[in-house]
C-alpha cells in the first residue's frame, strides 16, 4: 500500500485556523476591541489617548475615533471596526454603545458554545432577537418635532456628557439646535436635516463658552485687496465660478508691435476689458463678491474702487453652501450677472480669529446652510469639542428624520431585555437559550454605566429589572446620583435610531462572526493575524466533530 501523500492546497505561508480555534480566535480579536471602547461608555466614561506613527495625539471618548485609530489588523476585530463606522455614518451617536454591545452578543454566545449548542441555532436565535427587537424599541419610544425644542437641547446635551464639551454643553446644545432647526426642511410632514448644510469650523483660542452659531457661512479667506471695505451691511452678494481676468488665447497667436503707440493701444484694451468686466458686477448692485477662481490685480484696484468687498478662489464646497444660504445664483460668465442671480446678508465681515482673517457672512434670511464656530483652548480641546459637537448635531438630526425618541441611561436597554425574554418563553427549543443570551447582553449597556458610577452593578441590575417589572420603563442609572432614577425626568433623552440601528448592527456583526469556522489567510501577513497561533494550519479540524 502506498503511503498517503500530504496534499498542499494553499501556498506556503498560508495561515489556517478551522472549528472551535478559528471561533474562538474570532471572537477573542472581537470582544478585545470592545473590551478597550468599554470604559468610555457614558457620561463618567473614561477618554483614551491615541498616538499615531507620527506622534500625533488624540484624546477622545468617542467610539469610532478609538477605533478607527487603533488600526486593528486582524480580520474579525476589523468588522467590529466596521460596526462603529456604520453607526457613525447612519446616526452620529451611539458608537461606543453599538461596539460594547457586539462583544457582548460574541460574550455570551461562548457560554452557548461551552454548552455544545451549535453556532448556527445562536445565530438563529440572536436573529430572531434582533428582529424582535425592531418591534420592542419603537413601542417603548414617543414622538417629537421641531417645534419641541426643549427635547432636542436635552437630546444635544445627552449626546455631550461625558465629552470634552461637558463644561459648555448648555451652550453648545442650544447652537447645535439652532442650526439644525435652520437648516431642516419639511416635506409632508417628514423632516430632512442633511448635516452637509452646517459647517463646523474650528479655531484654537478664546473658550468653548466662545462658540457661535452663525446664520450663514463662514469662509476661510481673506478680501483680495486690502483697500476693499472690511465690513458690508445690507450685503448683496454676488457668487462667480469663472475667473476675473483676461484669458490667455488658446493657440500660439503672434502680435506684431510696431511702435510704442501700439503697447499703449493694447494695454489700454486689456485695461479696459477688465474695467468692462469690474463695471457688469458694479451694475447688477452686488457689494459683495465671491470668486471661485482668480481675480487680476487691476481688477482688484477698480473693485476696490467701487467699495466692492471681493474674495477670490473660494472652495467649490464654500460657493454651494454660500448660494444655499444666501439665496445667490452662482453665476458662470462675468456678463451675466444680473441683479436676480445676488444673494442677500445682513452683514458680510473680515474677522480677525487667533491670527487668521476669516470672512463671516451673517444672518441671512432663512438661510438653508449654518456654520459652527468652535472655539477652544487647545487643538487637542477643540478636536474632542468638535467630536463631542457632531455626536449632538446627529443626533439631533436622527430624532428629528425618524420622529422618535426614548429615554437614555440605560433604560430603554433594560426594558428590552424584559420583553426579549418574555419573547423568549414563547420560542422554546435551544432558539430560546440564544434569546435569552442577547437579552442578558443588552442589559451590557446600563451594567457599564453603574460600573463607571462606581456602583454595584448587579445590585443596580436587580433594582432596574424590579423597576420595570413593576411598568416604570423609562427607570434607568442615575450616575450622578448613585441610583436608580426615571431617565425621562432627568432629561437623558436620545433617539429611537441610535438604539435601533447598534442593535441591529451589533447582532449582524456578531452573527456573522459566529458563523465562521474556518479563517484562511495566504499571503503570510504575519502579524496581520494578529493572535493566531501560527501551528493553525489544519490543527483545529478536530473541534468540528461535535458540532
Ligand atoms: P456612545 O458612543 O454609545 O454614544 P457615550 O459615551 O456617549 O457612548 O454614552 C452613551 C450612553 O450614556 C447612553 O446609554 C446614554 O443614555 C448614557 N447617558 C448619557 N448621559 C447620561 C446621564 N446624564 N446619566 C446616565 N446615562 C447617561
Ligand atoms: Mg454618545
Amino acid at each position: 500500500m502506498a503511503q498517503q501523500q500530504p496534499i498542499f492546497i494553499l501556498p506556503e505561508g498560508a495561515f489556517r485556523t478551522t472549528g472551535r480555534d478559528a471561533q474562538r480566535n474570532n471572537i477573542a480579536a472581537a470582544k478585545a476591541v470592545a473590551e478597550t471602547v468599554r470604559t468610555t461608555l457614558g457620561p463618567r466614561g473614561m477618554d483614551k489617548m491615541l498616538v499615531d506613527t507620527l506622534g500625533d495625539i488624540t484624546i477622545t471618548n468617542d467610539g469610532a475615533t478609538i477605533v478607527e485609530e487603533m488600526n486593528v489588523e486582524h480580520p474579525a476585530a476589523k468588522m467590529v471596526v466596521e460596526v462603529a463606522k456604520t453607526q457613525d455614518s447612519e446616526v452620529g451617536d451611539g458608537t461606543t454603545t453599538a461596539v460594547v454591545l457586539t462583544g457582548e452578543f460574541l460574550s455570551n454566545s461562548e457560554k452557548l458554545l461551552d454548552q455544545r449548542i451549535h453556532p448556527s441555532i445562536i445565530a438563529r436565535g440572536y436573529r430572531m432577537a434582533a428582529k424582535k427587537a425592531h418591534d420592542i424599541l419603537p413601542k417603548m419610544s414617543t414622538s417629537v418635532t421641531l417645534k419641541d425644542e426643549k427635547l432636542l437641547r436635552e437630546i444635544a446635551e445627552t449626546a455631550m456628557t461625558g465629552k470634552g464639551a461637558e463644561a459648555a454643553k448648555e451652550g453648545l446644545s442650544e447652537l447645535c439646535v439652532g442650526a439644525i432647526m435652520q437648516i431642516a426642511e419639511v416635506n409632508n410632514g417628514v423632516v430632512t436635516a442633511d448635516l452637509d448644510n452646517v459647517q463646523v469650523e474650528k479655531k484654537a483660542g478664546g473658550s468653548t463658552s466662545d462658540s457661535e452659531l452663525i446664520r450663514g457661512i463662514i469662509v476661510d479667506k481673506e478680501r483680495v485687496h486690502s483697500r476693499m471695505p472690511k465690513r458690508v451691511a445690507n450685503a448683496k452678494i454676488a457668487l462667480l465660478d469663472s475667473a476675473i481676468e483676461i484669458s490667455k488665447t488658446e493657440t500660439d497667436a503672434k502680435i506684431s508691435i510696431t511702435s510704442p503707440d501700439q503697447i499703449q493701444a493694447f494695454v489700454a484694451q486689456e485695461e479696459k476689458m477688465l474695467k468692462d468686466m469690474v463695471d457688469v458686477v458694479v451694475k447688477s448692485g452686488a457689494n459683495v463678491l465671491f470668486c471661485q477662481k482668480g481675480v487680476d490685480d487691476l481688477a482688484q484696484h477698480f473693485l476696490a474702487k467701487a467699495g466692492i468687498l471681493a474674495i477670490r478662489r473660494a472652495k467649490k464646497s464654500d460657493m454651494e453652501k454660500l448660494a444655499k444660504a444666501t439665496g445667490a445664483s452662482i453665476v458662470t460668465s462675468v456678463k451675466e450677472l444680473g441683479k436676480a442671480d445676488l444673494g442677500f446678508a445682513k452683514t458680510v465681515e473680515e474677522v480677525k480669529i487667533a491670527g487668521d482673517e476669516m470672512i463671516f457672512v451673517r444672518d441671512c434670511k432663512n438661510p438653508k446652510a449654518v456654520s459652527l464656530l468652535i472655539r477652544g483652548g487647545t487643538e487637542h480641546v477643540i478636536d474632542e469639542v468638535e467630536r463631542a459637537v457632531k455626536d449632538a448635531l446627529g443626533g439631533v438630526a436622527a430624532a428629528l428624520e425618524v420622529g422618535k425618541i426614548v429615554a437614555g441611561g440605560g433604560a430603554p436597554e433594560i426594558e428590552l431585555a424584559k420583553q426579549l425574554r418574555e419573547y423568549a418563553d414563547t420560542v422554546g427549543g435551544r432558539e430560546q437559550l440564544a434569546i435569552d443570551a442577547f437579552a442578558d447582553a443588552v442589559e451590557i449597556i446600563p451594567r457599564t454605566l453603574a460600573e463607571s458610577a462606581g456602583m454595584d452593578a448587579i445590585d443596580t441590575l436587580v433594582k432596574l429589572r424590579a423597576e420595570h417589572e413593576k411598568g416604570n420603563k423609562n427607570t434607568g442609572v442615575d450616575v450622578n446620583n448613585g441610583r436608580t432614577a426615571d431617565m425621562w425626568k432627568l432629561g437623558i433623552i436620545e433617539p429611537l435610531k441610535i438604539k435601533t440601528q447598534a442593535v441591529q448592527s451589533a447582532a449582524e456583526a456578531a452573527e456573522m462572526i459566529l458563523r465562521i469556522d474556518d479563517v484562511i489567510a495566504t499571503k503570510s501577513s504575519g502579524g496581520g493575524m494578529g493572535g493566531m497561533p501560527p501551528g493553525g494550519m489544519g490543527g483545529g479540524m478536530g473541534g468540528m466533530g461535535d458540532m
